[in-house]
């Protein structure tokens, strides 16, 4: 991991839409808080937010490539419905699956007569997105911050 500069934790509110304007997700519960230089969001809107000063606000287009990445078709598999059988299955839907020493969450992507298509891509990858946000506070991580790497406090991490 190559850090340039001292580690910020940086708090922002967002709102995050679809090409077409649709609101996907947005910070409800107060600031999101991050710290830089671990990849705890996506690097480009990492950059953006690097810059900016509190209270600053900024709309940020990310292409899918920049944002959760193209879809991977090796990670679109078929399965057997009748693996399945004992599960409660919709389009849509999600599933866990244990792969022996890491669990993948997958969704499902069609249901046809013999088989179910799962598909375990981020599932806003090869979508375009767009993101209204605000820094509300910009300061130096502590150093127990920085051994954890990741933030404490409001919208961080609480032990
Ligand atoms: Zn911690």
């Amino acid at each position: 991991m190559v850090l340039s500069g001292p580690q910020r934790v940086i708090s922002f509110n967002y709102t995050l839409k679809d090409s077409s304007g649709q609101i996907i997700d947005q910070s409800a519960e107060g600031p999101m808080s991050f710290l830089t230089g671990v990849g705890q969001i996506i690097p480009k809107l990492e950059e953006e937010l690097k810059g900016m000063m509190i209270s600053q606000k900024k709309n940020v287009k990310l292409a899918a490539a920049d944002a959760y990445g193209l879809p991977d078709p090796k990670m679109v598999m078929d399965v057997p419905k009748a693996d399945l059988a004992h599960l409660k299955i919709e389009v849509g839907g999600f599933l866990q699956l244990n792969l022996g020493q890491t669990m993948k969450v997958v969704r499902i992507a069609k249901i046809s007569e013999e088989s179910v298509t799962l598909d375990g891509n981020h599932p806003l990858a090869g979508q375009d997105l767009e993101f209204d946000v605000e820094v509300m506070n910009s300061r130096e991580a502590t150093a127990e911050e920085v051994a954890h790497g990741h933030a404490h406090g409001p919208g961080g991490h609480h032990h």
